[in-house]
């Protein structure tokens, strides 16, 4: 078997990849471990209008769950308020089981051929260059020559350390996440609601979503704590009177990319690469915008016959022309709020109520220096 890219991982990094480099007229194969594509769900199913428009599809109703207008920010003394994403994007709840089996239906019709329930377990390198992958389907191990090998294998990426690419986050950097869907909460259908503090979810948060049908999406993600995600979210939702019926959990990278996201041979993308928002741990439209990039630079490099490091560094130049300042500035922001404590964080939290974002300058946050001078001077790093 030889194809001209061979792309490991089936979910969003992965199908995107391959939809855009099989539109290109390349020989795309896609290699998924798990026997349906999307099944684990691992995600809490949040994005934004922004997704479709990269992906220049109209949002289909046979995922979408419900529409969302905004956040409602809860701080650890009870402060709420609402805030709306700046440009009006609809945000969207998706069933991601079945948004991302669409992702690699689409893909398949532009040619991209799928393995399902076949893991990965080694790479074909020959002088230095990626050349292919050894898979694994049941009792039956098969050599895939290829051009070149996009990873799309999720947070800790072993494909890509086994191409020289470190891959590894430290304990801080991984935010460890578990999720509830559940019946019975009493939610607002068009607003996603987060709460903040160190005894709810100690450096990041618990969310409730709106998912369709009186269900809910509520989890929990937190870093660099002698407790688990589980704990905390069983403390969480003993505040509501809902009864959980599915689980999932994950980890999500939350330190920003990986140093490099290109070697001979291979491209990075996705959670694998740390396209993931460092202050929302939200990865979809990352990894959508990255993937898109990968699938077209891939089919570049198979015309110019040049899949070498030298060529695929546009991969990386491009998505980080396309997305890398705001990587950059939510990392920033996230600097600031792991320093908060709860006191600070209720101070905020009455500062921004009523508040427009926009208009918030270094002299409008002289009003809070007398309450919280220390906020202050946090909130001066990134003003
Ligand atoms: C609990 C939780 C909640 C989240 N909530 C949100 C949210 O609301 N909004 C948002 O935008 N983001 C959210 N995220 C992040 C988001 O889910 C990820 O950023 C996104 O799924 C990344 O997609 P990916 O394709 O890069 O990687 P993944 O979704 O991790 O997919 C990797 C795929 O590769 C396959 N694979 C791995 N190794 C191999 C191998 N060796 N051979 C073959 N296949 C392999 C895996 O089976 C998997 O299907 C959440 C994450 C978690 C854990």
């Amino acid at each position: 078997m030889k194809y001209d890219v061979i792309v490991v991982g089936g979910r969003i990094g992965g199908s995107v990849s391959s939809l855009f480099a099989s539109k290109n007229d390349v020989d795309v194969l896609m290699i998924e471990k798990n026997p349906e594509i999307g099944v684990p769900l691992q995600c809490a199913e949040a994005t934004s209008e922004l997704t479709f428009k990269t992906l220049g599809i109209q949002p289909s109703k046979r995922y979408i769950c419900s529409k969302i207008y905004g956040v409602e920010v809860h701080s650890p003394d009870g402060t709420h308020f609402k805030m709306q994403p700046s440009g009006d994007e609809m945000g969207y709840i998706l069933d991601r089981k079945v948004f991302d089996k669409s992702l690699a239906v689409e893909s398949a019709k532009a040619g991209t051929d799928i393995m399902i329930w076949t893991t990965v377990k080694d790479l074909i390198i020959k002088n230095g260059k990626v050349k292919g992958v050894v898979a694994k389907h049941l009792d039956e191990t098969m050599e895939i020559k290829a051009d070149m090998v996009i990873a799309a294998d999720g947070v800790g990426s072993n494909i890509s350390r086994m191409a020289g690419i470190n891959t590894l986050y430290g304990v801080k950097d991984v935010g460890s996440c578990v999720q509830y869907k559940m019946v019975g909460i009493d939610a607002d259908p068009n607003y996603m609601q987060l709460y903040f503090g160190r005894e709810v979810a100690p450096g990041g948060y618990a969310w409730i979503f709106p998912n369709e049908d009186g269900v809910t999406n509520v989890g929990i993600g937190i870093r660099d704590s002698n407790e688990t995600a589980y704990h905390y979210l069983n403390k969480f939702i003993s505040n509501f009177n809902g009864m959980p019926f599915e689980m999932n959990v994950g980890g999500v990278p939350l330190s920003g990319p990986v140093e490099k996201t290109y070697t001979d041979g291979l491209i990075v993308v996705g959670d694998a690469a740390g396209h993931v928002d460092p202050l929302t741990g939200g990865g979809i439209h990352l990894a959508t915008s990255c993937a898109k990039i990968a699938g077209e630079v891939a089919a570049e490099a198979i015309k110019n016959e040049d899949t070498s490091a030298e060529f695929l560094k546009r991969y990386e130049e491009e998505w980080k022309n396309k997305i890398g300042s705001i990587i950059k500035n939510s990392l920033k922001y996230r600097k600031v709020l792991d320093k908060l404590n709860d006191k600070e964080l209720n101070a905020l939290a009455r500062f921004l109520k009523g508040r427009d974002l926009d208009s918030i300058t270094s002299t409008s946050l002289l009003g809070l220096v007398k309450e919280s001078p220390s906020l202050v001077r946090h909130l001066k790093n990134v003003l």
